[in-house]
């Protein structure tokens, strides 16, 4: 599997896009392509970037709070499922079921969405606790049709997007193209229209973001349940460009070293309509972070006191991931028992 392989693969695809490849097909075979893709191939977590659940046990154990609070409102219902989008290395769903596994254990069926073999295995070793409780699949359709909390963190912003720039008038779309044989981006011309806004203006498009959130809220609305989306993203877009990639920690140019670096973009929480949206520290502090930590810190030793209160700093202070991390949130209650029922009962 050499990379002249890899890049010769890109040049075709390029060739047959009339020498220009948009953006999001660019993004799709550097991350996806089953044979390079960087999802595919490589663990990337604690290598290229870090997430919330591996910076602290708090985060996950706060959302774990969530999903049993969401299952009593459900009514407690005895099958349902948890779903998790982009698992990662488990780590999220294993602090989730440290707190709610006494409530939930008996009922939850868990399933996890995740595109990378890597990443799978990790994750079956995991929650090994819960294998009898675990499955995989690909597509949210393919549930069983039961009540369902979902949770996906930092899984949008993987998503391929198109983007496109407003300048003298017209709309360009952003794509890879061949120059004096490198990698480069270029405009192209497009019939995509945004509207007249001002010179420089940049759209960015995530497609594949809508429809999977569509999916999400037709299976919950048609089951009854709840959805978590959590990454850092904007709800009004500034008009510039959110297109990063990271390898070890730093940023890196987008086209060097394909399919070993991690490209990602801001989301845009605009797509997650019907939800409620709060920031990542408005959240955590509402479910009890704080209360959590003080917990934690009564058991803890110095090295370990210190890391609690680093981990919070860096999780709810609005500089740090606070308030750039936001959380959209889909309920969906309608056919649970308390809601429904005469509160005289009580
Ligand atoms: N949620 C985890 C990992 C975030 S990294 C955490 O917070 O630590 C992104 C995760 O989404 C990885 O597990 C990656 O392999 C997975 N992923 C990215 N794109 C995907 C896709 N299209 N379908 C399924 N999983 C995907």
């Amino acid at each position: 599997m050499s990379d002249q392989q890899q890049i010769s693969l890109l040049k075709e695809l390029i060739a047959a896009n009339n020498n220009a490849l948009p953006l999001n097909d660019f993004m799709q075979f550097a991350l996806y392509d089953l044979q390079y893709g960087y999802y595919i191939n490589c663990n990337p977590i604690n290598t290229d970037f870090i997430t919330a659940p591996e910076i602290s046990q708090l985060f996950g154990e706060i959302i774990g709070i969530w999903v049993v609070l969401q299952w009593e409102q459900l009514g407690k219902p005895t099958q349902f499922n948890l779903v998790e989008l982009g698992p990662g290395q488990g780590t999220l769903m294993l602090d989730i079921m440290r707190v709610a596994h006494k409530y939930i254990s008996n009922y939850v069926s868990i399933c996890l969405v995740e595109v990378s073999p890597i990443l799978k295995e990790v994750q079956r070793k995991t929650l090994s606790a819960y294998s009898e409780n675990t499955t995989w699949c690909n597509n949210i359709k393919d549930l069983l049709p039961a009540p369902t909390i979902l949770i996906a963190n930092e899984f949008f912003d993987a998503l391929p997007i198109r983007q496109f720039t407003y300048r003298n008038n017209k709309w360009y779309e952003k794509c890879v193209a061949i120059n004096h044989d490198k990698l480069a981006l270029v405009d192209r011309e497009t019939n995509n229209n945004f509207g007249e806004q001002d010179d420089g203006c940049v759209i960015e498009v995530n497609e594949l973001a809508h429809k999977i959130f569509s999916n999400i809220k037709s299976f919950i609305s048609s089951t009854s349940g709840a959805a978590l989306m959590i990454d850092y993203g904007y709800t009004k877009s500034s008009g510039e460009s959110t297109l990063q990639a990271v390898k070890e920690h730093k940023y890196h140019d987008i086209l060097d070293n394909l399919g070993k670096v991690d490209i990602t973009a801001h989301v845009d929480f605009s797509l997650f309509t019907d939800c409620k949206i709060i920031s990542q520290r408005d959240f955590l502090y509402r479910y009890g972070i704080k209360e959590r930590a003080a917990i934690l810190l009564k058991k803890a030793n110095a090295k370990e006191a210190k890391h609690v209160m680093q981990s919070l700093h860096r999780l709810t202070h609005p500089e740090l991931m606070g308030e750039l991390f936001k959380c959209a949130v889909y309920q969906h209650f309608s056919n649970i028992k308390w809601y429904n029922c005469d509160y005289e009962d009580y």
